[in-house]
């Protein structure tokens, strides 16, 4: 990872005045403040013990939401939605002022509108259906970790791309998941519309709630395109969240251990 700094809500930006209450980039981020230092998630390294509490205020009440409750989209949901989303982007060109009925444009409502069923696919998978069969009773005490995970979201405050990659550690308690399914639940969750603190915790709490481990620790380096198109200073910016639980969050040990093999 390569010089992370949090552009988004450092104190001292001019956002009240200038930035933040300005409709042009399109962002009201700017607006809604984050009192600095505490419990801040969006740091420039993962953070330590208590890092990810407090921090989810805006989110919070849905953020630990259960993946035992979860309501899915259907194929056919798609199909019946596909025209109303398809005309709604058509109204989006002509606002942009374009004209839809341009060579070039004749298919774009179409394709847009089934591209973004696919960015939201989500939507229509059920975390419960990646763990049946997946789960295994092993004595395995040892630290598991996958790291590296791609990731490719949806800011849900602007609908542009975030991406990134997402790293995961836990410390069995006699139960065991099938590898590639952690990335299959990076994937359900960070395919539906985001936030990154609320998608790293919402991958915490589904293994937690999985497996009744020891601990958990969730780590997403990520690039969100709606700060590194709005300048060029903002470029390299990358936003860091982390979520721990158990001993990754009570044992610093156990937590730097973590930290230290998901850099190597
Ligand atoms: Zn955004």
């Amino acid at each position: 990872m390569e010089h992370p700094k949090h552009t988004q809500h450092g104190p001292g930006e001019k956002k009240d005045s200038g930035d933040g209450g300005s409709v042009l980039n399109g962002h009201f981020d700017g607006l809604v403040k984050r009192p600095a230092g505490a419990g801040t998630v969006r740091a420039a390294a993962p953070q330590p013990p208590g890092a990810e509490s407090g921090s989810h205020r805006a989110a919070a009440s849905s953020v630990m939401e259960s993946w035992r409750e979860e309501r899915t989209r259907s194929l056919e949901d798609n199909e019946m939605s596909l025209p109303s989303i398809a005309a709604a982007y058509t109204t989006i060109l002509r606002g942009l002022g374009e004209d839809p009925q341009r060579q070039g444009l004749l298919k774009t409502p179409w394709r847009a509108a089934t591209a973004m069923q696919f960015f939201t696919k989500g939507y229509q998978e059920k975390i419960i259906d990646v763990l049946n069969d997946a789960i295994f009773d092993e004595d395995h005490d040892e630290m598991v970790i996958v790291k590296d995970i791609d990731m490719f979201s949806m800011c849900e405050h602007h609908l542009v791309p975030i991406f990134g990659r997402v790293h995961i550690g836990y410390l069995p308690n006699k139960r065991v998941l099938g590898l590639s399914k952690l990335a299959r639940i990076v994937e359900i969750y960070s395919r539906r519309l985001q936030v990154q603190e609320r998608l790293t915790k919402q991958i915490a709490v589904a293994i937690t709630e999985a497996l009744q481990p020891t601990g958990v620790g969730v780590v997403i380096e990520a690039t969100h395109m709606c700060m590194v198109m709005r300048g060029v200073q903002k470029m390299n910016s990358k936003t860091v969240t982390s979520t721990m639980l158990g001993v990754f969050r009570e044992d610093p040990k156990t937590r730097d251990e973590f930290l230290r093999l998901i850099r190597s």
